[in-house]
């Protein structure tokens, strides 16, 4: 078997997995899996994932008033005062950094 091939057909199998169960449930835009937007209603204690391409927002995580959001999912994240958003995205695309590790505990 060409290595290649083998390694080319997982790589494709796994975005089309992200991209099917991360996708946009309102206009279906797989690109929403791969690069949603962020957005946080601190005053409620609430933080979504919003598609880029629709606006539609998902209620994702729980917000603490300092701006550190916990997803649903398994991630974290921080909103700056500005409106900016740091940290993993909640979703399956974030395969790299798992939450900055919780040393200590
Ligand atoms: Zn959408």
């Amino acid at each position: 078997m060409d290595v290649l091939v083998f390694i080319g057909l997982t790589i494709a199998l796994v975005l089309g997995l992200i991209g099917f169960f991360g996708r946009c449930r309102a206009c279906g835009s797989w690109a929403h899996a791969f690069n949603p937007g962020h957005t946080a209603d601190i005053p409620d204690g609430k933080a979504y994932i919003v598609c880029k391409r629709c606006g539609d927002r998902q209620h994702k995580g729980e917000v603490s008033s300092d701006g550190s959001v916990v997803w649903m999912s398994g991630g974290s994240g921080q909103f700056h005062e500005d409106g900016s958003y740091t940290g993993d995205s909640g979703t399956f695309a974030d395969g790299g950094g798992d939450g900055g590790g919780a040393g200590g505990e």
